[in-house]
């Protein structure tokens, strides 16, 4: 799945590739998939994007908004898979979820692998959509400080008990993160996934928020992680040093034995000793 870095690496690849691009026809899967939300019909989609202009892109947590201009904008959210630009002439996909074809013979498709969103609002509206009202501060934005992260910790403590993992992975708690970023920001902070939130030192809290900061900032600046593959279906440049491929092997730092859990709703890979 796409987390932040992947979606900002799409919005920038998006503003180099596509802006200004004039849309001939959109038009919305041919392969149906009862995860993939849409909020048009497939006939209305076409009629609302036909000869609409792409602006400029950006990306907030784990979504994407693309203006067509004038008046909408198209959203892709909480979803990984493929956004793929093809060069006119080049083969198209058999099969997509979207797609969207230019009046220069150029084209791009979609295809979620697990589910997301891909919606088309009237520009303004989409701000109301659920997961993206109320959508607290991502780490990249500025007010992302360490006095921020830790009043937002003493918040959430103050309600209920909460894990490492959790917060990294539950509710959006911080947009933008997901379960592959979480593991190695668990790593760098070394903490435990199960690791209880409530007690942690001022010294760990600092510790997680550099972690996941420069993580975060890291992945950004390697165009995203090598298991998702950018809009040219180019892997990315960050290597995960926790996943399923460091499990059974020797940790990086100390070179005890990575071991795996299921917990919360994904595997967690961790060094015991780190
Ligand atoms: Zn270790």
């Amino acid at each position: 799945m796409f987390e932040l870095p992947e979606m900002i690496t799409l919005a920038r690849q998006f503003n180099e590739t596509i802006q200004g691009k004039i849309i001939r026809e959109g038009t919305l899967g041919n392969s149906p998939h009862k995860f993939v939300w849409y909020n048009r019909k497939p006939e209305e989609f076409t009629r609302l994007t036909r000869k609409k202009t792409i602006g400029k892109a950006y990306a907030k947590g784990r979504w994407l908004f693309t203006p067509l201009e004038p008046g909408y904008i198209l959203v892709f959210g909480e979803c990984g898979g493929k956004i793929r630009f093809h060069s006119a002439g080049m083969k198209l996909p058999e099969k997509y979820h979207l797609w969207l074809a230019f009046e220069d013979g150029s084209a791009l498709t979609t295809l979620t692998q697990m589910w997301g969103a891909m919606e088309l609002y009237e520009a303004g509206t989409e701000k109301e959509r659920k997961y993206v009202k109320d959508m607290r501060m991502t780490p990249i934005d500025p007010g992302f400080t360490i006095d921020y992260f830790s009043g937002f910790l003493d918040e959430l403590l103050q309600g209920e008990k909460r894990s490492v993992k959790s917060l990294l992975t539950q509710d959006q708690l911080i947009p933008g993160l997901g379960n592959a970023i979480a593991q190695d920001i668990m790593f760098y902070a070394h903490l435990h996934p199960r690791r209880s939130l409530s007690n942690l030192t001022s010294g760990q809290r600092r510790d997680l928020y550099a972690a996941i900061t420069d993580t975060v900032h890291e992945i950004i600046d390697k165009g995203g992680r090598n298991d998702e593959s950018d809009l040219f279906g180019k892997p990315g440049g960050y290597v995960r040093l926790m996943d399923s491929a460091a499990a059974g092997k020797p940790c990086p730092e100390c070179g005890r034995t990575v071991e795996k859990i299921q917990y919360l709703g994904g595997a967690c890979y961790f060094c015991p000793k780190c």
